[in-house]
């Protein structure tokens, strides 16, 4: 029973696509259909699977089974189209025929979304076969390439990076992403480079060369705060913290650190545009997130994957996107579901209080509306975003 159960939790939509995307396995996942048939069928069997025998009462409920409903009689918003026009500056290549491309075309015309950035995490024939297949909607999708760690501890490691960068340049990337470090090293896709960050002098050449061919990068450091802290009943995000744990990794530097090495990469290479993916991890400390990005000109934020930690906290997170919001631009890296986009519009645009998406985003906690103002919608939906893109040469 535990162990079926933990399979089903294990395979949530948003925790199999990461998984994907850790394991560098993006090229290899479902398609979005089949991940939408076996996620359908799979809440289906949890709604029916009864987690223990005794009869529910706090001693039986497990924690990992808690999936309270709001009984509130309160608004419910239901936002079919987002407010304004969208570009979606992260995602991935989720869809892997030309028929599932064509679907997500159609999911995103449904829904709002006039553009979506392709991270594909890729160099060489990986890259070139995601191009191939998703410029068959040259106005719908943009792709950016990875990067090639392999010999990164020899010498001649920079030059032959840099030389795949301009070839993917040069067959159509506009952009590089996601590159990762969440503390044990940079890693692009199934490309890793244990040891080294972001600012480490082994990099220059490649992140100048970013902005030399006008391609911004979005880079993802660390991870949530909840990660970090012990696994205990203190830990207020312990149901999504767990699955994704650093607390037990000793040799990790851990998110302050890594934030550090962000703001000394963005200092040494002042003609390249970063984008921090997920509110630079700082969703639990926005305050700092708006000192780093006041001291870094050349520096975004996108929201990806961060509204759950956000719509705890709807009147701060309000406050801080009304004083930055020519630095921040959505994101989703959640899938292709219209019922996705949908949520990231509730979230964003409406007032709706104490509201669950526990499957979508793994946390137990109810979640709030921020109600943002259309001023600011339409920055974070798509301004800042053409703005950064036009800002390249071509
Ligand atoms: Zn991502």
């Amino acid at each position: 029973m535990n162990r079926s159960s933990s399979n089903q939790r294990s395979f949530s939509r948003r925790s199999f696509l990461k998984w994907a995307e850790l394991a560098g396995l993006a090229a290899a996942l479902p398609s979005a259909s089949a991940l939408a048939a076996s996620e359908n069928a799979k809440s289906g069997s949890r709604a029916n699977a009864s987690p223990a025998k005794a009869p529910a009462s706090p001693e039986t409920i497990l924690l990992k089974d808690y999936r309270p409903k709001s009984i509130y009689k309160i608004p419910v918003t239901q936002i079919a189209k987002a407010k304004f026009p969208i570009i979606d500056m992260h995602s991935h290549p989720y869809a892997k025929t030309e028929r599932e491309i064509d679907a997500w075309v159609r999911n995103m015309d449904e829904v709002g979304v006039e553009k979506t950035i392709i991270l594909a995490m890729a160099t060489g024939a990986e890259f070139d076969d995601i191009y191939q297949k998703y410029s068959r909607h040259p106005a719908r999708f943009e792709m950016w390439c990875g990067l090639d760690f392999s010999g990164y501890d020899k010498p001649g490691f920079a030059a032959a990076a840099v030389q795949e960068l301009e070839r993917c340049h040069h067959a159509g990337a506009r952009g590089v992403g996601e590159i990762h470090d969440k503390g044990k090293g940079l890693r692009s896709g199934k490309s890793n480079a244990a040891g080294m960050h972001p600012d480490d002098a082994r990099m220059d050449a490649l992140w100048e060369k970013c902005g030399a061919l006008g391609m911004p990068v979005s880079l993802h450091v660390a991870d949530p705060i909840w990660m970090y802290e012990k696994m205990d009943r203190h830990n207020d995000g312990l149901m999504n913290a767990w699955e994704w744990r650093l607390d037990n990794q000793p040799d990790i530097v851990k998110l302050s650190g890594m934030i550090d090495i962000f703001e000394r990469t963005l200092a040494r290479h002042r003609n390249t545009t970063f984008i921090a993916c997920h509110f630079m991890n700082l969703d639990y400390d926005l305050a700092r997130l708006g000192e780093v990005l006041e001291r870094n000109p050349n520096l975004y934020a996108d929201i990806s994957a961060r509204y759950a930690e956000t719509a705890p906290i709807p009147r701060f997170a309000a406050e801080f996107y009304a004083k930055h919001a020519d630095r921040l631009v959505y994101g989703t890296d959640m899938g292709v579901d219209t019922a996705m986009y949908r949520t990231t519009f509730r979230i964003l645009e409406s007032l709706d209080e104490h509201f669950y998406e526990i499957e979508q985003f793994g946390y137990h906690w109810a979640l709030n509306g921020l109600g943002l103002n259309d001023e600011i919608l339409q920055q974070v939906y798509r301004e800042n975003a053409a703005k950064l893109l036009a800002a390249r040469k071509t």
